[in-house]
């Protein structure tokens, strides 16, 4: 099995229902492919499961209405993003608390 996978990207939307009013998050994983003939073309996750695009087909899963307004989060990517920067400097304990 070839494996196309180029890039994987984590990116949030928030969600709210211009129907009843019902408002919610959801991180994507996104991950970006080429086909044989080198097309690109990407596949969204929530969690373990493929899904739509979540800028092509949505649904208020409260009142299954279909005036939904999307928005970019960006906040718990920007949270990653940062994570993976600095991945040591969370492991690391402070001197002063091991010190004899
Ligand atoms: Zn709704």
């Amino acid at each position: 099995m070839r494996d196309t996978r180029r890039d994987t990207v984590f990116e949030s939307y928030a969600f709210a229902c211009l129907n009843c009013g019902y408002g919610w998050e959801q991180t994507y994983r996104i991950e970006h492919h080429l086909d044989p003939q080198g097309q690109p073309y990407v596949l969204y996750f929530a969690g373990e499961e493929r899904v739509p695009s979540p800028l092509a087909r949505l649904r208020c899963p409260a009142c299954e209405g279909r005036r939904v307004r999307i928005m970019r989060a960006g906040l718990v990517a920007a949270v990653d993003r940062a994570r993976e920067a600095a991945p040591a400097a969370a492991a690391q304990q402070p001197g002063p608390a091991t010190t004899p």
